[in-house]
C-alpha cells in the first residue's frame, strides 16, 4: 500500500507543480502482498495472501492443501521451486497457536523469495534456479485453530460443540496464551516418538494435552502424512520463546553429525546460540528425527513471553529473512 500511496502522491505533485515529473516516466511497482506493519496477521489474512502470492508468482509456487483443522480451517502447504527437484527442505510454523508470528515471518519470506526470484546470484545464475534443484515445502501454520484462540478468543470458534468444550477447559480464562488446537491437544505432544514422557496432561487443556493417543488429531495426522510424502534432506519446526536453536535430542551416529552440521549452519544464518541437549516427549521434531531419520532443527524465535508483542518483529525478521535462501544454497550442493 505504501508504495501506490507513493505512486498518488507523486502524480499529484506533478499536477499541482506544473508537470515538473512526467507521470508517464514513474514506473509503476506493484504493491507488497504480505503486510508486515503493526496488526494481528490471522489465518484468513494469510488465505488471502496465498491467494494472491499464488495469482502474482504462479511459476514458482504451489499451494497444496493438506489437511482441515477441527474447526475447518485448512492446512496449507507451500511448494517453492520444482517439486521433482532432488533436494527437498520442510519448514514448518505454529504448531502452537499463540506463536503466529512465526508464520507470518515465514510468509514474509516467501514473497521475498518471489520478488528477487529473478536476482543474479552468479554469472548465469538467478536465485530462482537453485530451487529447481531444491524445493522448499513449507507450512506456513500447522495450527490454524489455536492461531485464531490466541488472537480472536474462543468465541471465533466456529463449531458450537467444539466451542462448549474450550470454554471449560484450564486455560480458557487466558485465550492469548493458546498453545493446543480447537479440541485442547497440544499438537506439539501428539506425535509418537517420546509421546507421553515428560510433564504431560491428560485432560484436554490451552497447552501440554498429550491427546488420547499419538497422530489423534487431524493437524498431526496433516504433517505426518505431508512428510511421509518424500525425503526431506533436512527439517525446521519453527517455535517461539526463547531464542534458541534446539537438536540435540539424543540422537546418534550419522544423524547426529548431519544434525550438528546443520545446527551450525542456523546458528551462523540467524545468530541464534544452541539449547541444551532435551528429552523426547512426542515433539514433531522428535519424530521427524528419529522416526523419519531426518536432521531436525527447533528454532525458538523471540525472547519475551508469546503472543510475542510487534516489538518483537524487527529482531525476529532480520535474523530469519534469509533462512530459506541461505539453507537452500546450502543443501542444494550437499
Ligand atoms: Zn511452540
Amino acid at each position: 500500500m505504501k508504495i501506490v500511496r507513493g505512486f498518488l502522491c507523486l502524480c499529484i505533485l506533478c499536477i499541482v507543480f506544473g508537470g515538473h515529473v512526467q507521470a508517464q516516466d514513474v514506473e509503476l511497482t506493484e504493491p507488497e502482498i504480505v503486510d508486515t506493519t503493526d496488526h494481528i496477521y490471522t489465518f484468513m489474512e494469510m488465505e488471502c495472501d496465498l491467494v494472491e502470492l499464488k495469482a502474482r508468482y504462479d511459476d514458482y509456487i504451489l499451494c497444496m492443501p493438506i489437511g482441515t483443522s477441527l474447526d475447518s480451517r485448512t492446512i496449507w502447504e507451500v511448494i517453492i521451486g520444482n517439486p521433482q527437484a532432488p533436494k527437498a527442505i520442510f519448514i514448518e510454523a505454529a504448531v502452537h497457536g499463540r506463536e503466529w508470528m512465526n508464520s507470518w515471518m515465514l510468509m514474509k519470506q516467501i514473497e521475498e523469495l518471489m520478488q528477487n526470484w529473478e536476482t543474479p546470484i552468479a554469472e548465469g545464475v538467478e536465485l530462482g534456479d537453485i530451487f529447481e534443484q531444491c524445493a522448499v515445502y513449507i507450512i506456513p501454520m500447522v495450527n490454524p485453530d489455536g492461531v485464531t484462540i490466541s488472537q480472536c478468543g474462543i468465541e471465533a470458534i466456529k463449531n458450537e460443540a467444539l466451542r462448549a468444550n474450550l470454554y471449560k477447559m484450564e486455560g480458557a480464562a487466558n485465550p492469548a496464551r493458546w498453545k493446543a488446537n480447537a479440541g485442547g491437544v497440544d499438537i506439539n505432544r501428539n506425535f509418537m516418538v517420546g509421546w507421553g514422557n515428560r510433564n504431560p496432561k491428560f485432560f484436554p487443556a490451552s497447552q501440554s494435552y498429550v491427546g488420547l493417543f499419538p497422530f489423534s488429531e487431524p493437524e498431526t495426522m496433516a504433517i505426518a502424512t505431508a512428510f511421509t510424502q518424500r525425503k526431506y534432506d533436512i527439517s525446521v519446526s519453527y517455535h517461539s520463546m526463547e531464542g534458541a536453536i534446539y537438536w540435540n535430542i539424543g540422537q546418534i551416529g550419522e544423524l547426529l553429525d548431519k544434525t550438528a552440521a546443520l545446527a551450525i549452519e542456523v546458528s551462523q544464518i540467524t545468530g541464534y546460540s544452541f539449547g541444551e541437549q532435551s528429552v523426547m516427549n512426542g515433539l514433531d521434531y522428535n519424530w521427524m528425527m528419529i522416526d523419519q531419520n531426518t536432521p531436525t532443527v527447533l528454532i525458538e524465535t523471540g525472547t519475551v513471553a508469546c503472543p510475542l508483542p510487534y516489538s518483537q518483529w524487527q529482531e525476529i525478521w532480520i535474523r530469519n529473512k534469509d533462512l530459506i535462501k541461505h539453507l537452500a544454497l546450502i543443501y542444494v550442493t550437499k
